[in-house]
């Protein structure tokens, strides 16, 4: 079966790495370099946790994604993942941190109440006032992001499947499983996958409010000499509900000697910009981005800004993922909100077999939008 997939993401190259696997003929269509600087999957790190807030369809999710991503790691023949454990915060007011705990207990998911004692004691870079709540998984880490989409890339183009790239899809006919690229040339296919990311609106208009292109940015920090054995030690720093907040991606040298920065950014969604204008990081922005952290990690203003970087989100309303279908032959997979790197191998493997008709699409949706069972 011929199948265009558009955009060479985590989403689409984890799409075509399962349809590949299930015998189709697969083409990867992308507008820039794969991989793409610019695209929402390319930075040093993404995150993987269970903590989820509320939302216990994506709790119950990344149990199924730790094992796609298993099946991953066996095709490429290397692991590009680092166990950090998971500390999940909340200040006053802010309920995140508990509603994760009620989710995490219900699906089982080993997790421990710590007090601010005990956050200040083995965390001795963190400061502990003004928690109400604080919980730490020993599941949850680091995924190496730009090395997991070079690799994958890499691993499709070994398993010739044609990987297009500079090839910007401007039109494409749902009905026909058709796309015209930039050049003008038109591609048809018996099946048909859009994951454009923050670009979802530009191509498919009708999706702008599934799909919202939110500026986002993250900052790269060089902690004084005497924390960084301790930085490199410490969990993934979750504090990130609906008052002042920030998530923290810890740094780490791999078995290969790969190394990651320590990050910090604001899951709280930006203003909508073009993902393919100006990316530039304003200062006031990274002060905002400081100024969210600086309650809870001691001594902020002794750590260097080493860089700053601006990424997009495709933002939906309730970040709950949307997989909607175009055609009968054609799917889009968009909205997925800031936190889909995680889930993109099982997203993958659903989207392969509804493209394929050995997965009802109804379902497959609402799994898709954490509401599965
Ligand atoms: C700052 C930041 C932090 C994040 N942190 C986490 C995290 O900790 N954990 C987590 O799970 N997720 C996280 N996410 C979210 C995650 O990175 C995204 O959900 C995921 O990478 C989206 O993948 P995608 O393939 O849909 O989009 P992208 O990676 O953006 O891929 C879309 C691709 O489509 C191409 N394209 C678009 N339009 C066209 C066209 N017309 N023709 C050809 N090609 C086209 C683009 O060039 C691009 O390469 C974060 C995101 C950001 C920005």
């Amino acid at each position: 079966m011929k199948t265009l997939v558009i955009g060479g993401g985590i989403v689409g190259l984890s799409a075509a790495w399962a349809l590949k696997r299930a015998g189709a003929d697969v083409t990867v269509i992308e507008q820039g370099p794969l991989p793409n600087p610019l695209g929402s999957s390319v930075d040093q790190h993404r995150l993987i946790r269970y903590a989820y807030g509320a939302q216990r369809g994506y709790v119950r999710m990344v149990r199924e994604a730790y094992h796609a991503w298993e099946r991953v790691w066996s095709d490429l023949r290397m692991r590009l993942y680092a166990e950090t454990g998971t500390l999940i915060l909340s200040g006053a007011n802010d309920a995140w941190a508990k509603q994760s705990c009620i989710a995490l207990a219900a699906e089982e998911v080993e997790h421990l109440a710590f007090d601010a004692e005990m956050v200040a004691g083995r965390y001795p870079m963190l400061i502990g006032d003004d928690l109400s709540d604080a919980y730490y998984c020993p599941s949850g880490g680091v995924l190496f992001a730009e090395a997991i989409v070079a690799a994958l890339t890499t691993h499709l183009r070994e398993r010739a499947v044609a990987l297009l790239t500079g090839a910007k899809a401007v039109a494409i006919d749902a009905a026909a499983a058709t796309v015209t690229l930039a050049d003008g040339s038109r591609l048809a296919a018996d099946r048909l996958l859009v994951a454009a990311g923050p670009w979802t609106a530009q191509l498919l208009p009708d999706l702008a409010p599934l799909s919202r292109s939110s500026r986002q940015v993250v900052v790269y920090l060089t902690p004084p000499a005497e924390l960084a054995a301790a930085w490199h030690a410490a969990p993934m720093l979750l504090e990130i509900g609906e008052a002042k907040g920030f998530y923290l991606v810890p740094p780490r040298i791999t078995r290969d000697g790969m190394r990651t920065g320590l990050k910090i950014g604001d899951h709280r969604f930006g203003p909508t910009a073009d993902p393919g204008g100006e990316r530039l990081p304003r200062q006031d922005e990274i002060d905002a981005i400081l100024a969210n952290a600086r309650h809870r990690i001691a001594g902020l203003e002794r750590y260097r800004v080493a860089q700053a970087k601006t990424c997009f989100y495709d933002v939906e309303a309730d970040e709950r993922f949307q997989l909607r279908r175009l055609g009968p032959r054609a799917l889009a997979l968009c909205g997925t909100s800031g936190h889909g790197f995680k889930f993109g191998p099982v997203l993958g493997e659903r989207i392969a077999a509804v493209l394929q008709d050995k997965a009802e699409f109804d379902a497959a949706a609402r799994w898709v939008a954490g509401h599965g069972a």
